[in-house]
């Protein structure tokens, strides 16, 4: 069997994803021949960073923008013309979009919410990471989709990666035609780049509360951030929601205000460097991922802490 492991590249709008990066890195790691598969048209020097050994590159018109379909003829074409025995693709909405189609027409089984992976097994975290699920698959032949922010970027980017070229398959006559990219609004802090985050949440009572948070968050530096029923209740807008229909954020530190710890929050910031929660009740599942904890009323703590800063 052939030892070479595949990396989807994701791109969007002429920015590699950092998940390109973490796949790259990870599949060094493995071991054999890591090829880094870039498709796209006038795309090549996207991949100038890539740490892989090899670029497997098509340019296409049809692959300016991503399309399910059109990625996927694609890099079926590729996984029979270089038999790849693993290939990882990002657990994200591009990546699941072409993962289960090329699991079926290269007959390679599909593991998902993978946060680790070896030569033949893959470690999947489920339930927003409450239960961690091991798959070994015999013949270390497999497509494993990774979550973001499972592993380190830097480990994937280097220079001097060969770069091949490679014809795109007919693409013509596909059913699915990019339209249109609807880009979120901007305006707004961008909760993804920031070192500092203070994440509200119900325990606020209402949204005049919010001052007391938006005070701490001013103090530190940082920026408000907020569990899914505050932004429900549009005391903030969507651009602020961590988690798992929110976005997933890594900053240096997180404090968690009046926030149970639901799996869908947690899988939107268990990365942060340090977690800091405050809540009253003890038994919250935020304390089972914090660093610190105080398990006092919030409307005492988050103004004093803001005073003594
Ligand atoms: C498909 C799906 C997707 C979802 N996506 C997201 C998502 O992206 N992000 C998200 O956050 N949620 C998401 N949710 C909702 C999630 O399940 C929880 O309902 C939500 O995270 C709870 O928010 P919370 O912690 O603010 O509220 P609660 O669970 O009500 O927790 C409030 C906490 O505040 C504490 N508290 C109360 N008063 C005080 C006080 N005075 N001082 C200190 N502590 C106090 C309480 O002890 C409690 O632990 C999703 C749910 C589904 C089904």
């Amino acid at each position: 069997m052939s030892n070479k492991i595949f990396v989807i590249a994701e791109h969007l709008n002429g920015q590699v994803e950092d998940i390109t990066y973490e796949m790259i890195g990870k599949a060094k790691e493995i071991g054999g021949e890591v090829i880094t598969v870039l498709l796209g048209s006038g795309a090549q020097n996207l991949a100038a960073d890539f740490g892989s050994d090899k670029v497997l590159y098509v340019d296409d018109a049809q692959l300016a923008n991503f399309n399910p379909e059109a990625y996927c003829k694609t890099i079926v074409q590729l996984c029979h013309a270089h038999a790849p025995n693993i290939v990882l693709v990002g657990n994200t909405s591009q990546g699941m979009d072409i993962a289960a189609g090329v699991s079926v027409a290269c007959d390679m089984p599909l593991v998902a919410y993978a946060s680790d992976v070896t030569a033949d097994t893959i470690t999947s975290q489920l339930y927003g990471g409450k239960m961690s699920v091991s798959s070994h698959v015999a013949d270390g032949r497999f497509i494993a989709a990774i979550l973001a922010g499972a592993f380190d970027t830097e480990a994937g980017k280097g220079s001097g990666a060969s770069i091949e070229t490679a014809d795109a398959p007919d693409l013509t006559g596909l059913k699915i035609q990019f339209k249109q990219l609807v880009a979120p609004e901007g305006g707004d802090v961008d909760i993804t780049t920031q070192d500092v985050l203070v994440s509200v949440g119900r325990g606020i009572q209402n949204e005049d509360n919010l001052e007391i948070v938006q005070a701490l968050a001013d103090k530190l530096g940082g920026a408000l951030s907020s569990s899914r029923p505050i932004v429900d209740s549009k005391w903030l807008p969507k651009t602020r929601q961590v988690g798992k229909s929110g976005l997933k954020v890594k900053p240096k530190v997180y404090i968690a205000v009046g926030i149970s710890g639901a799996p869908e929050h947690i899988e939107g910031m268990k990365d942060a460097e340090c977690i800091i929660a405050i809540n009253t009740d003890p038994n919250a599942p935020i304390f089972d991922y914090a660093h610190y904890g105080v398990t006092e009323d919030l409307f005492d703590v988050v103004p004093a802490l803001t005073d003594k800063l």
